[in-house]
């Protein structure tokens, strides 16, 4: 065994550059937390944006109301076509036809009201577009309408008219569909894949035209994705 004499000040040397060793593990740790919190706030941020959906149905509803393109003619809060449920989150668009050759935007938005006195059944959408390419808002898209089944709670509805029994949408009807579905997909951050027939929902035959035409809804999903990424760009721009 060997004693060794140690000079003071060299202890107190070493203790010094102890000290600055942990100090330096210090810092070095504190600089990666931040660097790792920096990293997972950006990812965030970068999926929220391509992820979309970050605009909550109240404030769609908002900007909605901006338009000038649409008419706001919400329906009153009743059981039968306006139930006045909280939609919490939007998925997809539905599309529909009104099944009703000849009639106007403005007859079926009468026909839902008076549901509240006749309670004949429970029907609305949130959007009626007409033969002549109007627009109406029957039930804000943060609120559900009886439209497409099970799907009511996480979608908006349009429903459109056409002049005859082959449920085809006339050219002023079929634009004001794309302008429309495609505004609300890019409000809301989604894409043409979002956009739906209410007969990938339930089966049912509507909307008619494109149930039996395959190739009109595929071309007017196309239309639509072209119309939404004119928005992007657009956005881009400003
Ligand atoms: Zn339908």
């Amino acid at each position: 065994m060997s004693v060794e004499i140690i000079d003071i000040r060299e202890i107190r040397e070493r203790r010094r550059l102890r000290r600055l060793r942990r100090l330096t593990r210090y810092v070095y740790t504190a600089v990666a937390v931040m660097l790792v919190v920096t990293l997972v706030l950006a990812g965030f941020r970068l999926f929220g944006k391509r992820g979309g959906a970050e605009v909550l149905p109240a404030d769609l509803q908002a900007a909605i109301e901006q338009l000038d393109w649409v008419s706001i003619e919400l329906l009153p809060v009743n059981e039968y076509s306006r139930p006045g449920t909280p939609v919490e989150k939007i998925n997809a668009v539905v599309v529909h036809y009104v099944g009703n050759p000849g009639t106007t935007a403005r007859q079926n938005r009468t026909y839902y009201e008076r549901l509240a006195e006749n309670r004949e059944t429970k029907v609305s959408s949130n959007f009626l577009i007409g033969l002549e390419g109007e627009i109406i808002q029957c039930v804000p898209v943060n609120e559900v309408a009886y439209c497409s089944n099970h799907r009511n709670e996480d979608t908006i509805s349009i429903e459109c008219c056409h002049p005859d029994e082959t449920g085809k949408f006339n050219e002023a009807t079929y634009a004001s569909l794309v302008k429309l579905t495609a505004w609300l997909c890019s409000a809301q951050g989604l894409n043409s894949g979002d956009v739906i027939r209410h007969y990938d929902v339930t089966g049912k035959e509507c909307p008619k035209y494109f149930v039996d035409h395959e190739d009109a809804w595929e071309s007017f999903r196309a239309a639509v994705q072209r119309e939404i990424d004119a928005l992007k760009a657009a956005e881009k721009d400003k």
